[in-house]
Parts: structure tokens; C-alpha cells; sequence
């Protein structure tokens, strides 16, 4: 017999899928690393699951103890899947623009949910500073304590990443790797594959793929955190210098608008059958950036962050890309003109 003793063991070693347009555009091998395929569908489960058991190591997360987190949603997914399969209770505290079928997931995996406005770091009503805050308020008053698991600033996320994902590009590449790029949300997988690949090979070059909106792309240009634009994207587009992202050896940034990651994003589902969200359409662009700057005849990895149907309501829905001038795919209204 062979099977997983749980679903935390099947969190991880998610194969590396050639991306045949990409590849060809740049005449690189580009791949997409499936983060997709985890049980919570997103990069994120490695997040949650090296959080949650570096609390318990630390004494911090006892025996029917409170996680609570403020995320764009898939962190809290992934503590709520964890959490479930460990025993440990989920309270989750998400901006209210973050997509329906994201709050949806979080609410029927049993997480108590908590809606807050979105509004920028600065402001004390942010969604991570109030999940802070509730944390150190239960861990007071909860008979079995609470663990605020702050996914940006603690570095159990990046070790994740340095200790699974970067070591399985390596493997999987047999080492024949030339460039990663992701974007940043937390900054967690960027900074923790760069380190387990710069420390594999330090030649390795690693790139930035920054949304509109964002404030990294000009941090690693300029020196100076300034943002400008927007994007639709969800879970990436930082302002700040986090600690997951302090440190993390960038060798070239790139900054990338929607209307260069929506139309990869149609392409990869209606040709090479991908069906992926936002932020995995800045990454694959980061990729064909990287290829272009690189030549080709390289081999670049990318992130393939979550599943798209967690997006159904925004990225494909002609109304919402209409209202936001997006490039829409004509199939998303294609009525069937076949008499049955
Ligand atoms: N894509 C999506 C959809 C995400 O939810 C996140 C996490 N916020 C990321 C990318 C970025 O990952 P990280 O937090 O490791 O920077």
C-alpha cells in the first residue's frame, strides 16, 4: 500500500510543468511550478503548515489553541485545512475586496472569517495589523491560548520555501536551472526559493515580477518604496520591506502592468490547459521578461501560485473585466449555436 498518513503530507513536491508558449516566445525551457495542485490549491499550504509547526516547536501553539491570521485568503485557507487536520481552531481576518470564492472556501472549511475594509498598511485598520491585535487580545483569553501566525514578518514562511520548494526546483532541474522569478506578496517563496538556489549555485539569476500598485519594483530600481498604478491581481503587490523579503538576493526587477498577465492567463487555459489566478499571469509575464534578458537557451522556473476557478467571479467574468477595461477572451460569452 501507499498513501500519505495525512492531508499535511501531501503539501509540497509539486511537479514543474513546461510552459510551451512561454518556452517558444523566448526559445528558454520555461516552467511553471504546479503550487496549485496543493490541497488548498494554492503556494500557500507550505506557508501555513511550516508556521503552524514552528508555534508548536516553540511552545507557542498548544493543544486546542486559536490560529488567527490576516490574509488576501489563501494563507488562511491553507491554516484553516492545517488547522483542521491538526486540531487547532481558525479565526481569519480578510479584506472585504478580496474575490467571493476565496471567503466562500474559508467559510465552509470551518474558519471563522472577519471582513474588515481594505485599507493600506499605514492605516491602524489594516486587515494585518487587527488580526495582530485580536491575536495578542485571545491569547489572553482563550483557555488554551492564541498564536498570531503573521505571515509577513515571520520567517517560518520563507524557511518553508528554503526548505521545500527552492530544494525541489533544484532537484527537479537536476541543478540545470538559469533564472527564478515570482512576484511578492509576503515575499516568503521569492526570498526562500532565491536563498536555496544562490546557495545551491550562486549564478542562478533571480527577478522580481512586480504588479502595478506595488512598491518593490522601484525599491529594487531606485532604492525608494514607491508605488504607482493598480492591479486586479490578488496576494501579491507589497509596500513594504517585510521580513520574509528582507535580504532576498534580487538580481532583476520587472514591473508588470494586467494587460500583460490577463491575456497569458486566457492563453495558458484555452492552449496548454492551465486554469490559473492573477498573480500566476504576472509571473509567467516575469518569466518571458526574464527569458528575454537572459537570451535564449535558459531555463527559467516560475510559480504557478493558485487555481483560477478561485477567481471565477472576477478574472473570468466579462462584466468585471468590462468595468475594468481588461482584455476579455471572446469564449467567456461564446453561446452554443448547436441544435442538440
Ligand atoms: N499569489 C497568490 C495568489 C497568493 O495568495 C500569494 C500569497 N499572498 C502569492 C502569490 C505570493 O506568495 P508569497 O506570500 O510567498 O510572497
Amino acid at each position: 500500500m501507499t498513501f500519505k498518513p495525512d492531508i499535511l503530507a501531501a503539501i509540497g513536491n509539486t511537479p514543474l510543468i513546461k510552459l510551451r508558449h512561454a518556452s517558444k516566445l523566448t526559445g528558454c525551457t520555461i516552467l511553471g511550478k504546479a503550487e496549485f495542485m496543493n490541497p488548498g490549491q494554492s503556494v500557500k499550504d507550505r506557508a501555513a503548515l511550516f508556521i503552524v509547526q514552528d508555534a508548536i516547536k516553540r511552545g507557542t501553539l498548544r493543544p486546542g489553541g486559536v490560529i488567527v491570521e490576516g490574509t488576501a485568503g489563501n494563507t488562511g485557507i491553507g491554516l484553516a485545512l492545517v488547522g483542521n487536520a491538526m486540531g487547532f481552531r481558525t479565526i481569519i481576518v480578510v479584506p472585504e475586496t478580496q474575490s467571493q470564492e476565496k471567503k466562500d472556501m474559508l467559510r465552509l472549511a470551518g474558519a471563522e472569517l472577519i471582513e474588515v475594509p481594505a485599507v493600506p498598511y499605514a492605516n491602524p485598520n489594516n486587515y494585518v495589523k487587527v488580526s495582530g491585535r485580536l491575536a495578542e487580545r485571545l491569547a489572553a483569553s482563550e483557555p488554551n491560548g492564541a498564536i498570531w501566525a503573521n505571515q509577513f514578518d515571520n520567517v517560518a514562511n520563507r524557511q518553508g520555501h528554503i526548505e521545500t520548494t527552492g530544494p525541489e526546483i533544484w532537484e527537479q532541474t537536476e541543478g540545470k536551472i538559469d533564472g527564478f522569478i515570482c512576484a511578492v506578496g509576503t515575499g516568503g517563496t521569492l526570498a526562500g526559493v532565491a536563498l536555496a538556489l544562490k546557495e545551491r549555485n550562486p549564478k542562478v539569476t533571480i527577478g522580481l515580477a512586480d504588479p502595478m500598485g506595488a512598491a518593490l519594483y522601484s525599491y529594487f530600481t531606485t532604492g525608494e518604496l514607491k508605488a504607482t498604478g493598480s492591479s486586479i491581481t490578488e496576494g501579491i503587490g507589497q509596500g513594504r520591506i517585510t521580513k520574509n523579503i528582507e535580504g532576498a538576493p534580487i538580481d532583476v526587477a520587472f514591473q508588470i502592468p494586467d494587460e500583460e498577465a490577463l491575456p497569458i492567463i486566457f492563453d495558458l487555459l484555452q492552449h496548454e490547459g492551465l486554469c490559473l489566478g492573477g498573480s500566476s499571469g504576472i509571473n509567467v509575464a516575469g518569466a518571458i521578461r526574464l527569458g528575454r534578458h537572459l537570451g535564449p537557451g535558459h531555463t527559467i522556473v516560475t510559480v504557478l501560485c493558485d487555481y483560477g476557478t478561485r477567481y471565477q467571479s472576477k478574472l473570468f467574468n466579462p462584466d468585471f473585466l468590462r468595468t475594468k477595461n481588461l482584455p476579455m477572451p471572446e469564449w467567456l460569452e461564446r453561446k452554443s449555436t448547436i441544435d442538440p
